[in-house]
């Protein structure tokens, strides 16, 4: 495969907070960026060359995407493979379709875990509402049911504690069709790696994030995560597995749980650079966006290494007021704001990145900060 050179054109589908940082990394090396997204002024559209303003299956679309782009990649995984996979077949597009295709279906990605020899939670597949009686006694208390598509930031998985939640999670089954229900780890910290790769088999991680979720959504992201070197070692070891088995083109972010006595359990997979990756644009040799646009170019990989430890915190809607008022107070805080017009509660709408040499300090000032006492 060819390099992708600079005054070419990437194609990015989805116009995203995902896309925005892809397109500034890009546009930093000098590449034209179009962008396929259905909404008016998208966050990647405000900076992107090209706007395509359509819907993510409207073939048509894409076919102009494809005559307009040189590489094709994408923000976000819930895009129809099948889509995708016609595609691939009029434009370039390294990463191909088979990976959103095992990463938008739950047992698809278990199954390719297993593949991999990588650990996770024991599961077992809902058929049936009925089911969930029998299963839930080999399984034991406390048990997650999850749907098998289309689940995130906690939605569309219900926790089973005891016989009172079986109700709730027999309406999902009923809701969504079949589901999987699988043991709740008793974890210890929830880590992520991320995980570029190239079509020469090149690899990289990036330094591995511990990850703070509130009301389901990533909150804090502290790097490195509070994990011994042993665990981080196999942590990155299991992400190489996976990438390897997937023969990964572009980014992977592997969730993980860790467990007091450091087992690692991989909870799940997203095709794309991730939320807790976004400390990397600050805090590392090569940022997660960078990398990725380097990895569909087929350019050679950067070394990734932690410049300084970091923490990152999302500002959701009912944070950006707060976060407005406290810049002056913060001259070392970098804010990052998507360019989105209305700040909805629980809306994505930027991150702060923190560098500190004293990480207690700096999450003791976070935790006291007025911004994030509105939840
Ligand atoms: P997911 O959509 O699978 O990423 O799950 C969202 C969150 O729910 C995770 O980040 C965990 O905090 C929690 N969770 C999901 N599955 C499990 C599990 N098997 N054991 C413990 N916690 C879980």
């Amino acid at each position: 495969m060819n390099k992708i050179i600079p005054g070419q054109t990437i194609g990015i589908i989805g116009g995203g907070q995902l896309g925005r940082m892809m397109a500034l990394a890009a546009k930093e090396a000098g590449f034209v960026v179009a962008v396929l997204d259905p909404g008016h002024n998208s966050p990647c559209g405000q900076v992107a060359d090209i706007v395509i303003q359509a819907a993510f299956d409207d073939r048509d679309a894409l076919k102009t995407l494809a005559e307009k782009s040189d590489v094709i990649t994408y923000e976000f995984e819930n895009i129809d493979a099948e889509a995708l996979s016609w595609l691939s077949s009029i434009a370039h597009l390294p990463q191909g379709a088979e990976l959103i295709r095992i990463t938008q279906n739950r047992l698809l990605e278990k199954k390719m875990l297993e593949k991999a020899d990588v650990p996770i939670a024991p599961y077992h597949v809902i058929e049936h509402e009925q089911e969930i009686y029998d299963i839930i006694e080999s399984f034991g208390f406390p048990a997650v049911v999850k749907t098998l598509t289309g689940g995130y930031d906690g939605k569309g998985q219900v926790k089973l504690s005891s016989m009172d939640d079986i109700q709730e999670a027999q309406e999902l089954v009923r809701k969504n069709g079949a589901c999987v229900l699988e043991s709740f780890i008793s974890f210890d910290r929830e880590i992520s790696v991320i995980v570029h790769r190239n079509s020469r088999g090149e690899s990289t991680t990036l330094p591995i994030a511990e990850n703070i979720h509130v009301n389901h959504i990533l909150h804090e992201s502290i790097v490195p995560a509070r994990i011994e070197h042993g665990v981080e070692k196999l942590a990155e070891k299991l992400a190489y597995q996976i990438a390897d088995e997937l023969k990964l083109v572009g980014t992977l972010a592997v969730e993980m749980f860790v467990t007091d006595s450091g087992e690692i359990w991989v909870n799940e997979l997203a095709p794309r650079p991730h939320n807790s990756g976004h400390y990397s644009i600050e805090a590392c040799q090569t940022s997660q966006f960078h990398q990725h646009i380097r990895a569909i170019c087929n350019w050679p990989l950067k070394k990734t290494g932690l410049l300084k430890p970091a923490v990152m915190i999302n500002l959701l809607g009912q944070h950006v007021k707060p976060a407005y008022e406290a810049i002056s107070r913060h001259p070392d805080w970098s804010f990052h704001l998507y360019g989105k017009a209305e700040a909805k509660q629980n809306r994505k709408m930027g991150h702060i990145t923190i560098l500190t040499d004293d990480m207690k300090m700096t999450l003791k000032e976070v935790h006291e900060s007025p911004i994030w006492k509105t939840t």
